[in-house]
């Protein structure tokens, strides 16, 4: 079958998987375990006995696979980065978004589609199935081509501002920032058999009038949709807030009614009690980005603030951000970062145990995407987004404890086949719909070419004879 497609009433069974970790609600670890597939949803998951008889359109062997539910990042900007991955130099600092601005700036619809497909192979071949980038995206047709062929789960949008900013992000009218996102949700959201959502994505709230903050919430509400927006990302941004409006962020937008279970508030750095009791209250979302936060310096191991958030109950996902700040676009080091750092910040073992770790990869991400009905676990019903890890390798042997050794030992590297809506999209460690040797090679020209148009450039700290 072309691409191991498993829609148009074609089945799929992955059979007598060594452990499957469903993550659902009992949280069962099923030991030789088969799952059935049906038209991209997955139609029974139970012993591999018990199926041994089902016939498939086609059966993957799955007798070495430890497999779970596709990771899902809750943030991660791709467009332009793959073609200038890793430039910025550490001492950056805050002329990274005006740099990141300018390259995107230069690009043309072939190149973020080239770009667009190479990060999202990277992500897949590491095990996310599903992710969101939040408004980076400048031509999402022609995105759309890069996530129809790989087959991934998106929510895309565009981000906008209507106030003047000084990260060369274009400034719109209010009514016309609005409009963007609205024609990006009708145009867009629930395209390629639900694949594609699209959410209204205001930059911030520093860079957003009330005006466009609310008009946003409305479009969330009256589509059926999200809102998502950078929230907190440093000290800097609440002491900006608490100048501006004499209240931090999120005070600010429970005050103006940007409060909901459609809020994804991602970043969150340096929240305070009173902030996460209102987003408690109001049902609101979070996305947060260890390896990002680390690599910025923006204090998550010192102010960080996920054991409180998940004690008062908020929906928490976690995100890797872009390919140039955090540059690690692995969910997984995401929740490997998300197990360890608390541990030491807090000098406190029992903080967010591997199994917590787990979940914030998963069904924490589903959730808040509002999306936990339909992905986060392998439970009959839901889409057929997983991930088989092999165990045939040194870090994954011997398979005591599932869990710590998913979350401690393993990594992408293990990543054997990914299936997306039933697709299988990665097989044998490789994508099924590209070159990705072309593909690169492809990239290497855009890169030179962006650099050379925008005359960026950041010279080695050590000499490159
Ligand atoms: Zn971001």
């Amino acid at each position: 079958m072309a691409n191991g497609t498993a829609s148009n009433g074609s089945t799929l069974k992955i059979h007598n998987a060594r452990f499957i970790l469903t993550v659902d609600a009992g949280r069962r670890i099923i030991t030789d375990g088969s799952i059935f597939v049906e038209d991209g949803r997955i139609t029974q998951v139970g012993k591999a006995r018990e199926m041994e008889s089902v016939p498939a359109d086609r059966v993957l062997d799955a007798s070495e696979m430890v497999i779970t539910p596709g990771m899902i990042n809750g943030h991660a900007h791709i467009s332009y980065a793959h073609a200038t991955r890793g430039i910025f130099p550490d001492t950056l600092g805050a002329d990274y978004l005006p740099n990141v601005f300018k390259l995107q700036g230069e690009l043309d619809e072939e190149a973020e589609y080239c770009t667009s497909l190479l990060a999202i192979t990277e992500m897949l071949k590491g095990g996310t199935t599903c992710f969101m980038d939040p408004g980076s995206t400048k031509f999402i047709d022609a995105c759309m081509d890069a996530y129809n062929e790989s087959g991934c789960r998106i929510i895309v949008g565009m981000h906008v501002t209507d106030k003047p900013n000084p990260v060369n992000l274009p400034q719109y009218e209010t009514g016309e920032a609005i409009a963007i996102m609205e024609h990006a949700i009708r145009e867009y959201d629930h395209r390629l058999n639900d694949r594609v959502r699209a959410w209204a994505m205001p930059f911030s709230p520093s860079f957003s009038t009330e005006e466009m903050l609310r008009g946003a919430k409305r479009l969330a509400d009256e589509y059926g949709t999200g809102i998502t927006l950078h929230t907190s990302n440093s000290p800097s941004e609440v002491e900006d807030s608490l100048q501006e409006h004499g209240l931090r962020p999120v005070e600010y937008l429970e005050k103006i009614g940007v409060m909901g279970e459609n809020v994804l508030l991602s970043h969150l750095i340096g929240v305070n009690d009173a902030e996460m009791d209102a987003m408690a209250r109001g049902g609101s979302t979070t996305v947060m980005c260890p390896s990002q936060t680390l690599k910025q310096g923006t204090g998550i191991t010192r102010i960080g603030k996920l054991p409180e958030l998940l004690d008062r109950g908020i929906s928490v996902g976690l995100g890797t951000d872009a390919p140039n700040n955090s540059n690690l676009m692995e969910t997984m080091r995401a929740m490997y970062l998300a197990a360890v750092l608390y541990k030491d910040g807090r000098e406190d073992i029992s903080m967010i145990p591997p199994e917590t770790a787990l979940e914030l990869a998963t069904i924490g991400g589903a959730e808040a995407f509002c999306l936990a009905d339909e992905i986060g676990s392998i439970e009959v019903g839901k889409k057929a987004d997983m991930v088989l890890f092999d165990t045939r390798r040194a870090e994954w042997r011997r398979v005591f404890n599932q869990v710590n050794t998913l979350v401690y030992n393993s990594d992408g590297r293990s990543v054997h086949t990914v299936i997306v809506d039933g697709r299988v999209v990665i097989e044998d460690y490789k994508p099924t719909y590209v070159d990705e040797w072309q593909l690169i090679q492809r990239l290497q020209a855009i890169g030179e070419e962006l650099l050379a148009k925008t005359g960026i450039s950041f010279p080695s700290t050590w000499p490159v004879v």
